[in-house]
């Protein structure tokens, strides 16, 4: 498979060819069309995959071009690290897409995060905690966010941001697409998936 066969828009294959990348990756290709249907995603995949293409190169196909003033797709990782990682990616890939993505994460000045929010984002990219006080603030409204992708989330509940989590789940809307990538299903794991996800396509590598 190539990526000619994934049927990505004009502007992703040019970054896409920029990127020299091959072919998709097993995840790439099993998730574009599973995630493009709109249903809920648990995806089992290791760092190094290419997993974080793998949800956002259909998320970035199907992301309407509207300016909106309140984000639409929510990215929740569990550090700072993977936060920065993310916001590159997703600026690569959206190198010829008029997309706005900001990344916030705790242990900075949360007032210049405000005023990036402020300025009007389609992808915010964020760590929990950070974000439950950003939600919290006002400047940030959840209630526009059409897909929910929770990456590393086995890493993240060991970190103990369960609690977070489920706080955010209540600001969010009722209808929304659920994408969950962890790399080891614990039991954690799947009962947080049990608890929020309405029968979930389950793709693994
Ligand atoms: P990830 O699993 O998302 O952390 O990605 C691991 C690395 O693989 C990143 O540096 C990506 O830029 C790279 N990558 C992602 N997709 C592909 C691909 N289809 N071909 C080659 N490299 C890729």
């Amino acid at each position: 498979m190539t990526f000619a066969d994934l049927d990505l828009s004009n502007q992703l294959q040019y970054a896409i060819d920029d990127l020299k990348f091959e072919k998709p990756t097993p995840i790439q290709q099993e998730a574009f069309p599973v995630i493009r249907s709109g249903k809920d995603v648990v995806g089992v995949a290791q760092t190094g995959t290419g997993k974080t293409f793998a949800y956002m190169l259909p998320i970035l196909r199907d992301l309407p071009f509207l300016k909106t003033q309140h984000p639409r797709v929510l990215v929740l990782v569990p550090t700072r690290e993977l936060v920065l990682q993310v916001v590159e990616d997703i600026e690569k890939l959206s190198k010829y897409l008029n997309i706005r993505v900001l990344g916030v994460y705790g242990g900075v000045n949360i007032n210049t995060q405000k005023q990036g929010i402020a300025q009007g984002q389609d992808i915010i990219v964020a760590t929990p905690g950070r974000l439950y006080d950003l939600a919290l603030s006002n400047v940030l409204k959840l209630k526009t966010i059409q897909k929910l992708v929770i990456d590393e989330v086995d890493v993240m509940l060991d970190l103990g941001f369960r609690f977070q989590l489920m706080n955010i789940f209540d600001l969010l809307p009722e209808k929304r697409q659920n994408i969950l990538f962890s790399a080891t299903m614990t039991e954690e794991v799947a009962f947080l998936i049990e608890d929020f996800f309405k029968n979930p396509e389950k793709i693994s590598i």
